[in-house]
């Protein structure tokens, strides 16, 4: 009996950027691209708890891009319901999921036992999407694989992992998919990060693909230039004045270049030497998985350690791991740099920082990167006069700025650069993970630029390749 054509199908970040999620069916078997939860609006999480279009039992196994949630955090639902096939990704994807995924169930847990307490919600009782053992039960089926280096990920279907330059041991998915006689290269571009970053290799290109998917998220923007003479002044002046400087930091990848520039601005002599305090239990976690992932460095990165240097050490760095030592921080007089997670001040032990020196003239607060409409960050930067934390109108006395070029994520000129490496135009082109108009403006500028058939993918839409 012929075989089905290969196929693949759009399950999450068509049309949106979170819940990344892409079945590749082939050879009678069945390989899911990422397995990303759905975040931000509730019509979008309300799709977390949607059936998926297949039974999860039927999936031969999962390739991960990166750990971020919005790729990694259905996966306990997905094992939860009866999937039990392996998870392969790079080493350090794997050792970030190790605190990502057990984070994102306890938040879960939290979240069902709260509209319990509070009865706010429609089911009785609000159950969890899943729970740490759910998590628990995940990471025993995550398989190391390395990067360059093809593995089988189920008959008839074999991936290559390469560097995207996201965040530590994110990666690119090469699937070589036979077909008949014949074999098909199916791309995935994951999130694609930054050139010429400190700490990670660039993103690798890749040569050739029949079927490319493409993120989108920045496809119509341009990054601002070097942020290091912006935060060299913030750092400087909040100094001067015996002042405290509050970072709220996203715990993967932001926190960690973050520390990396205050270090190298350090030995250049263009900040003065002054405390900083690394204060999120998650940040400190991912930061020790960033020190000791040598494989994932960049050549600057492999030689600062040969040269027996510590780039994500600050001179003055305290670590903040206990809740007591936390708390110590509230009686430290500036000059001071707090760097602590959430990066959008949503959570995080960054609150009870910002509900002690908000209300401080010489309290500078550095955002740190995009900041989401109703997100206390955002509240911040539309210079709002208090902020409410914990039911609590906090006055907002101190500066607020803005550090602009930090992002994890290449702009539209860092991802035409990666497109440039393909030798030929592929069959098929699809942008996933964007805005509906940032996807629209970028499938235009690939098609000028490349000459490229581009289509933007739609949610749920199958696709037969060939
Ligand atoms: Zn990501």
């Amino acid at each position: 009996m012929p075989h089905a054509k290969p196929s693949i199908q759009f399950l999450g970040a068509a049309g949106t950027v979170t819940g990344s999620k892409h079945l590749v069916r082939a050879n009678g078997s069945a390989v899911l691209l990422d397995c990303g939860l759905f975040q931000g609006m509730k019509s979008l999480r309300e799709r977390n708890w949607k059936p998926l279009p297949f039974a999860p039992s039927e999936v031969d196994g999962v390739v991960l891009s990166h750990a971020h949630i919005d790729h990694s955090g259905y996966l306990p639902r997905l094992v939860r319901d009866g999937f039990d096939g392996p998870i392969y990704c790079t080493a350090a994807t794997a050792d970030l999921l190790a605190f990502l995924l057990k984070d994102s169930a306890y938040l879960q847990e939290e979240h069902a036992a709260y509209a319990n307490r509070k009865r706010f919600s429609k089911h009785k009782p609000a159950l969890p999407l899943y729970t740490v053992d759910d998590a628990e039960a995940t990471l025993e089926l995550v398989r190391a694989v390395p990067a360059e280096e093809p593995f089988v990920a189920a008959k008839g279907l074999r991936a290559t992992l390469r560097p995207s330059g996201h965040i530590l041991g994110a990666s690119t998915v090469d699937l070589e998919v036979q077909n008949g006689r014949k074999s098909l290269r199916v791309v995935f571009s994951g999130d694609i990060g930054r050139f010429e970053s400190p700490i990670l290799k660039d993103p690798a290109p890749v040569s050739e693909a029949d079927y490319l998917l493409v993120e989108s998220t920045y496809g119509d923007k341009r990054h601002a230039s070097d942020p290091n003479a912006q935060l060299a002044e913030i750092v400087s002046e909040t100094a001067d004045h015996g002042g405290t400087l509050v970072v709220p930091a996203f715990a993967v990848g932001r926190t960690q270049e973050m520390l990396w520039r205050l270090k190298t601005l350090e030995d250049d002599g263009r900040i003065p030497t002054i405390p900083v305090y690394l204060d999120s239990p998650m940040a400190i976690n991912v930061t020790d998985v960033y020190r000791r992932s040598c494989e994932e460095h960049d050549r600057e990165m492999r030689e600062a350690y040969a040269a027996g240097e510590k780039p994500l050490t600050p001179s003055l760095l305290r670590v903040a791991a206990t809740p007591e030592e936390s708390k110590a921080i509230n009686s430290v007089r500036g000059p001071l740099i707090i760097v602590s997670a959430s990066g959008m001040v949503t959570g995080g032990r960054v609150l009870h920082h910002m509900k002690r020196r908000l209300p401080h003239k010489r309290t500078t607060v550095m955002l740190t990167g995009y900041q989401a409409s109703g997100s206390r960050g955002r509240t911040l930067q539309e210079g709002a006069e208090t902020l409410r934390i914990h039911g609590q109108d906090v006055p907002v006395r101190a500066r607020v700025e803005t550090i602009y070029g930090l992002s994890a994520h290449g702009d539209q000129t860092e991802l035409l650069r990666w497109l440039s490496g393909f030798d030929r135009a592929p069959r098929g082109t699809f942008l996933v993970h964007g805005e509906p108009d940032v996807l629209d403006t970028f499938a235009g500028v690939i098609h000028e630029r490349q000459q490229w058939d581009v289509s933007v993918a739609k949610y749920q839409e199958r696709v037969e390749l060939d």
